[in-house]
């Protein structure tokens, strides 16, 4: 190579995108540098603090001085307690090899898809979705497939995977409940993606970040825990929404045997584990069970209903979700139905931070993400702000 020539990034992050919902934050600390009051609903976890307890068991396990390596997939504390809740409260029929932790959600979904995808092969996920999922398949140089969840609720949920399955279709993509739009898919919805996977030969990778935030009906149906789809299901679950421990970075896996050892060498040589002090607080959070967010739940209720209330008598169509942080109503005809020109026309006059629906792809055109759990003074100074612009 010749001399002041340097070599590129690697060609695959040309088709790899960076969150756009940090465009809307920046533009957010704009205005709050220029000393604008913002009303703040483009985040997304929960608005109260870690529990005390599991913070305090961090500050046991380092004063014992646990602070060394662990293995790296997990204190066997830890992914016994794992195995336990997921056998009892999830149905799934782990082994007991099965619990990995990881760093968070993130790295779950990362290490599914790195242990899954070929370049070329192709992902099924009903859209509108979460936005790193675009991004997760396009970085194993595999490829994103759609299938609008308006036509699966239409046509049904088989006939819109069979129209979208390919050939090289490995792998699908499932989360309920789902962000952005708060739904939970149904058991004989469940029920039809897995028949679907057990007769096309797929896998299914199911993000169950929300497992824990359903405010109303039946709790979610895990894929993992149907006839026949432990065999061929990765799942990946988080502590960030159930004990309010988004920067902690701590989640988990389980997989069938044959993907465990792929799944343990990613995390090995991505970051050989998660911090020691941090496994022992999720033992902690974890023999809580459901204690605290079952306390929250009233809370987040709260705020929903409050806000579909303001949204709904400013002209924004939307019906209220049953689960997850968040509301996903219709833009209104005053905002216009390009989601982006909507996010700021909101921000610049109303001082209220959303996230446009196209981020979510394009089924959430046309839509606006307000997060409901957001403080109180927020909800009501968010509400106050939209009062009355629906009759202009
Ligand atoms: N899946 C979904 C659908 C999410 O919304 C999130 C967090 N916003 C995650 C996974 C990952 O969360 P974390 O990495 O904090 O565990």
């Amino acid at each position: 190579m010749s001399e002041g020539a340097f070599p590129r990034p690697a060609r695959r992050f040309e088709s790899v995108g960076f969150s756009e919902i940090v465009k809307v934050r920046n533009r957010v600390m704009e205005l709050l540098s220029a000393g604008q009051k913002v009303w703040r609903f483009e985040g997304g976890e929960p608005y109260m603090n870690t529990p005390d307890p599991v913070k305090a068991a961090m500050g046991d396990a380092l004063k014992r001085n646990q602070t060394r390596y662990a293995p790296s997939s997990g204190i066997p504390e830890l992914r016994k307690a794992i195995l336990a809740k997921v056998r009892e409260r999830n149905g799934i029929p782990a082994d007991d090899e099965s619990p990995v932790v990881v760093n968070g959600g993130m790295q779950g979904l990362f290490a599914a898809f790195a242990t899954l995808l070929d370049p070329g092969d192709e992902v099924l996920f009903f859209s509108p979705y979460w936005t790193p999922v675009v991004d997760l398949v396009a970085y194993h140089q595999a490829i994103p497939v759609r299938v609008p969840l308006a036509q699966a609720r239409s046509e049904g949920v088989t006939a819109a995977l069979a129209r979208a399955a390919k050939p090289k279709t490995k792998v699908i993509y499932w989360n309920s409940p789902n962000n952005p739009t708060g739904d939970v898919f149904t058991r004989s919805e469940v029920e039809e993606v897995a028949a679907f996977a057990r007769e096309r030969g797929l896998a299914v990778i199911s993000d169950e970040a929300y497992e824990d935030l359903i405010y109303e009906g039946e709790p979610c149906v895990t894929p993992a825990s149907l006839p026949g789809m432990y065999e061929r299901t990765i799942t990946v679950f988080t502590l960030s929404k159930s004990y309010s421990m988004t920067g902690w970075r701590l989640g988990y896996m389980i997989a069938p045997a044959r993907y465990q050892s792929a799944i343990k060498t990613v995390v090995l040589y991505s970051t050989n584990g998660v911090s020691t002090p941090t496994q022992w607080a999720a033992v902690e959070a974890l023999a809580r069970g459901t204690e605290y967010v079952a306390e929250w739940k009233s809370g987040y209720r709260n705020r929903r209903d409050r806000l579909a209330a303001g949204l709904k008598a400013a002209g924004f169509e939307l019906e209220t979700p049953r689960a997850a942080l968040y509301l996903f109503p219709k833009t209104p005809s005053w905002l216009g139905a390009d989601s982006r020109q909507a996010a700021r026309t909101l921000l610049d006059e109303a001082k209220i931070a959303t996230v446009p629906g196209i981020v979510f792809g394009p089924e959430g055109e046309g839509h606006l993400r307000f997060s409901f759990s957001v403080s109180d003074e927020t909800i009501a100074g968010g509400v106050e702000a939209l009062a009355g612009r629906g009759q202009v």
